[in-house]
């Protein structure tokens, strides 16, 4: 039986249960570490407020979460594992790096793409430096409107280490854009689709572009509800609901791409931007999208195939 890496051990997909597919406990982006001007990071009171959070959303029938963090953004495997073991959450962490423009790239920019085919391989084989914690998923990203020549190594870097190891691949869009050329290049290197979630793919309400990726038999993540300064939940949702409506929800992951927490500076909340993401919590789900499907006809059913069923069936493929 296939057993996927978690940060605390390995499980069986039946056993993930109802899992969010792209929450981040912690997000620093390079350079965090420099800013000598905000107090310093206090890991204690981080590790309680995310352990606090996992316990509400357990309450709320929440059994496991992907944080597919990359390797360069503030990734913290250690803290990630405190936070399962203290809420009984299951947590999956990454491997991968993120696309050019907010990545840290000085290093992997000169490295061929069998070098870090083999970082991947290693941090899911042996582990995470010393932690003996593996990774479980492959994450890799694109910027808007086009894939540059760095981010292209990457995704055919994921796509090696997951035919060499099995893990399936995650990914990043900017607003709906570059997912369909995401495809291509996974495709090209062999990737059977089944074990590819295009995400943000919610950034766009373009069925178009839902059903040209969906035909191809990969996942599409919903992953951003919350988020609406970047695309308007009421417009996620009536993407959600018509694609759901015409049998794809067996295709689907929801989720919200939430920070618990910032290292360093998070996002410069103005109040007007307080406005548009006050929804954005990995509650939401459970809280206001489910009953919006509901209330839009949406049988249990396929509400489960969402959260529970498409996540086992994506680490099981
Ligand atoms: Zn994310």
């Amino acid at each position: 039986m296939k057993q996927i890496n978690t940060v605390t051990g390995t499980v069986s997909p039946e056993k993930l249960g109802t899992t969010l597919m792209h929450e981040h406990l912690l997000i620093g982006w390079a350079g965090w570490e420099l800013d000598c001007a905000v107090p310093k990071f206090e890991r204690k009171s981080a590790l309680k407020n995310c352990v606090e959070q996992l316990k509400q959303l357990k309450d709320m029938g929440l059994e496991s979460m992907i944080d597919p963090c990359p390797m360069d953004i503030g990734r913290d495997v250690t803290f990630m594992g405190e936070v399962a073991s203290a809420s009984g959450v299951n947590i999956v962490c990454a491997t991968g790096l993120y696309k050019e423009d907010l990545g840290n790239t000085a290093y992997f920019k000169q490295r061929t793409i069998e070098d870090i085919t083999e970082v991947y391989v290693s941090e899911i084989t042996k582990g995470i430096g010393d932690t003996g914690i593996k990774a479980g998923i492959i994450k890799c990203a694109t910027g808007k409107d086009k894939i540059t020549p760095y981010e292209e190594n990457l995704l055919r870097a994921a796509s090696r280490a997951h035919k060499r190891t099995g893990v399936p691949i995650t990914t990043h869009t900017d607003e709906g854009t570059m997912g369909r050329e995401q495809l291509d290049i996974f495709a090209s290197e062999g990737v059977d689709l089944s074990h590819v979630i295009i995400g943000h793919s919610c950034g766009s309400s373009d069925l178009r572009y839902h059903t040209d990726m969906l035909d191809k038999g990969c996942f599409l993540g919903f992953d951003r509800f919350g988020l609406d300064f970047l695309h308007p939940d009421r417009l996620r949702l009536a993407a959600l609901i018509g694609l759901v409506g015409v049998g794809f929800e067996q295709q689907i992951v929801l989720s919200h791409d939430s920070v618990a927490c910032w290292l360093g500076r998070g996002l410069d909340v103005t109040p007007q931007l307080a406005r548009m993401i006050e929804n954005w919590k990995p509650s939401h789900v459970f809280q206001n999208i489910v009953p919006a499907l509901r209330k839009a006809g949406v049988a249990q059913p396929k509400i489960d195939a969402m959260l529970v069923g498409n996540p086992r069936r994506y680490f099981q493929n």
